[in-house]
């Protein structure tokens, strides 16, 4: 998972992909942006998050005996989490059905 990161100093408007592994985790975006410099121009602190300084995270459970799983993807984004794709699939005697919901 990567972010783009673009610096805001006058026309300098340098852009990076940066991974979000390499950033601080316990910290948000406000102050990490504070601390970077930028390689192109040296202005200290002057950057934009262009993408969402996110992750997502994806559970699966198999309830054989019920006869249906499900799946949810979710967006982690600065400590919340919120539900973006939740798909359950049921056994039907001769096919399976899918059914998804977003949100
Ligand atoms: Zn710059």
């Amino acid at each position: 998972m990567t972010c783009n990161i673009q610096c805001l100093n006058g026309r300098c408007d340098r852009r990076v992909d940066v991974r979000l592994e390499t950033l601080p985790q316990d910290q948000p975006w406000s102050s990490v942006g504070l601390r970077m410099v930028c390689s192109a121009c040296g202005a200290a602190g002057s950057v934009h998050n262009v993408g969402a300084y996110a992750s997502f995270a994806v559970d699966t459970e198999l309830y054989s005996e019920l006869g249906y799983g499900e799946l949810t993807l979710s967006l982690i984004n600065m400590g919340t989490r919120n539900y973006y794709l939740s798909a359950r699939v049921d056994k039907q005697k001769a096919s399976s059905n899918i059914v998804a919901m977003v949100g």
